[in-house]
Order: C-alpha cells, then structure tokens, then sequence
C-alpha cells in the first residue's frame, strides 16, 4: 500500500524508531513541535480514530501512556499534549491513524486552542445535538 507508514513500519523508510510490539510502533516526527515530538501508530492501516476497532483502542492508549512517560522523562520535558487529527479539517496530512505526543516545557511559548464562548442557549443546543448520536 502506497503509504508513507506502513513503509516505515515495513522498514522501507528509514525513522528514529523509539518503540514497538505486537500491535503498535512508535517513532520521533521528523518536524517536531519540539525535541522528542513522537507519533505512535498502529501496525494495521487504519485511516484515523474512526476505523478503529473497538478492540485495538486499549491496547493503543497503553501505548501511548508507555511512551509518553519515556518521552518526558527522556527529554526531561514538563508535560506533554497528546494530539490527534482525524480527517482532513482537522489537520490531518498522513492517512494513516496516529497520535501527537508533544513534550512539553516550562515556558515553551506554545499556545494552542484559541477559545470562543457560546450565546446564551448555543451550548444547551449543541449539547442536545452530540447527545442525539450515543
Ligand atoms: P498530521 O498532520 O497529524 O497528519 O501529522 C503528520 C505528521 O507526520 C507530521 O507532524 C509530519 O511531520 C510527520 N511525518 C511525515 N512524514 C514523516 C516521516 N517520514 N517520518 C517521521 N514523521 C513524519
Ligand atoms: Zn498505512
């Protein structure tokens, strides 16, 4: 398949790679936010959250927990966003399911999510609506 990463968990492009089992691999973005940027990614070619099976979202987090903490502490960072872009509006370039972990530091001077604020009645109305689909 014509995709950028399962070539690079099949090895055909080269990556930093920092982790990997059965199921998931995870290696250093090659344009970090800042050092120690990492995208963890399942094995299987899943296009985003969306097509995920149900049975692969514990075993992801685990993952991400797993190398998460070896993130901070390998680049002593202070915390750390987990980001994930699914479809395009949202960000997404690469079409295969992954997941941001972004260290984070002191002072950094990252600002994300410039917020809004709803009108009067707006939240209650956009609450009914998400409601409406679980
Ligand atoms: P997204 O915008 O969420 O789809 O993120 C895709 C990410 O993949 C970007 O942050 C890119 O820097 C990263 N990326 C693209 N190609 C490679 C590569 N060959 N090795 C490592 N990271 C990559
Ligand atoms: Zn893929």
């Amino acid at each position: 398949m014509d995709c950028i990463f399962c070539k690079i968990i099949r090895g055909e492009i080269p990556c930093s790679k920092v982790f990997e089992n059965e199921k998931f691999f995870a290696f250093l973005d090659i344009g970090p936010v800042n050092r120690g940027h990492t995208l963890v990614i399942p094995k299987k070619h899943y296009k985003n959250l969306f097509d995920m099976p149900e049975e692969e979202l514990k075993g992801y987090m685990e993952a991400i927990q797993k190398v998460s903490k070896a993130v901070m502490k390998g680049v002593d960072a202070d915390g750390v966003n987990i980001n994930m872009s699914n479809e395009s509006a949202a960000g997404q370039v690469v079409m295969h399911a992954h997941v941001h972990i972004i260290p984070r530091f002191k002072n950094d001077g990252l600002k994300l999510w410039p917020q809004g604020k709803y009108e009067e009645g707006e939240a209650d109305k956009t609450r009914k609506k998400i409601v409406n689909y679980l």
